[in-house]
């Protein structure tokens, strides 16, 4: 039998807090007591965001922590072409329409409900582009992301998404269609992440289903909170694990600290 398959994927967007150190380390816990496979995904497909830096810093702080995982790390960046062919097979079963609205005008005509992310959700002027010239405008070079026709190919779980925009104008791709196609190249069986993630799981699995990939399990851990109960983010460099370690907290502190003695 195949061992089950763990993934921890973080975007290289800010260094590693101690959110991170407990998602990684219980993917680590839960892998090990499975007899499974740790993999590490860098999940950088926005350039704008990523930065090599913390690239490299998160592979430091996590064997830092005595997390060890399996090479080659996969990199979303180097893997625009699986995200596009699973883009194709959307857009030829209709399930998704290219959106040459820029940000300024799909918000002014925003709907007055909005996404788990908190973004209002579109308007739909693209969805009634007949597809031909859809596809006229996206050959001649007009800038569009992607978007799924809800109403056409969602449920009623999905649906609180809207028309969510799975590949971003001049990204080519987003954090949904990446990860959806990743867990599935890479055998995921088994995704453990934090609860703040937890309303995407539903689109997910709605990709999956419309591409005709295995649903792995999903189970969405609570998030570490600071002393005031506020969610950790990574804007709170204060408790970047770097910044813990340059004060003097071990790996053994903060492994205790968050439960994993
Ligand atoms: N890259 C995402 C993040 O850092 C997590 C993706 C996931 O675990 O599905 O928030």
């Amino acid at each position: 039998m195949s061992r089950p398959v763990f993934r921890f994927a973080p975007s290289p967007n800010g260094f590693l807090h101690l959110g991170h150190a407990y998602s990684a380390l219980l993917n680590a816990r839960m892998a090990a007591e499975a007899n499974g496979r740790l993999l590490l995904r860098i999940e950088d497909t926005d350039e704008s965001r990523s930065r090599e830096a913390f690239v490299r810093a998160i592979s430091e702080d996590l064997a830092w922590l005595g997390i060890s995982w399996e090479e080659p790390v996969r990199r979303q960046s180097e893997h625009f072409a699986d995200y596009e062919t699973h883009l194709g097979r959307l857009w030829a079963m209709a399930a998704i329409y290219p959106c040459f609205c820029s940000r300024r005008i799909a918000d002014a005509q925003a709907l007055r409900s909005s996404d788990p992310d908190g973004q209002r959700h579109y308007g739909g002027t693209c969805r009634s582009l007949p597809r031909a010239q859809g596809k006229a405008r996206s050959a001649r070079g007009d800038i569009h992301g992607w978007r799924i026709d809800m109403a056409r190919v969602g449920n009623a779980e999905a649906a609180v998404w809207g028309d969510a925009t799975i590949a971003k104008r001049r990204v080519g791709s987003s954090y949904h269609i990446a990860v959806v196609t990743d867990d599935a190249l890479q055998g995921v069986t088994h995704v453990v992440r934090g609860k703040d993630i937890e309303p995407a799981t539903s689109l997910h699995k709605l990709l999956q289903k419309l591409l005709d990939l295995p649903t792995p399990h999903y189970f969405h851990h609570d998030l570490i909170r600071d002393a005031e109960g506020q969610k950790l983010s990574k804007s709170l460099s204060s408790t970047s694990l770097r910044q813990l370690r340059a004060v003097g907290v071990t790996a053994d502190d903060l492994r205790r600290r968050l439960g994993f003695a």
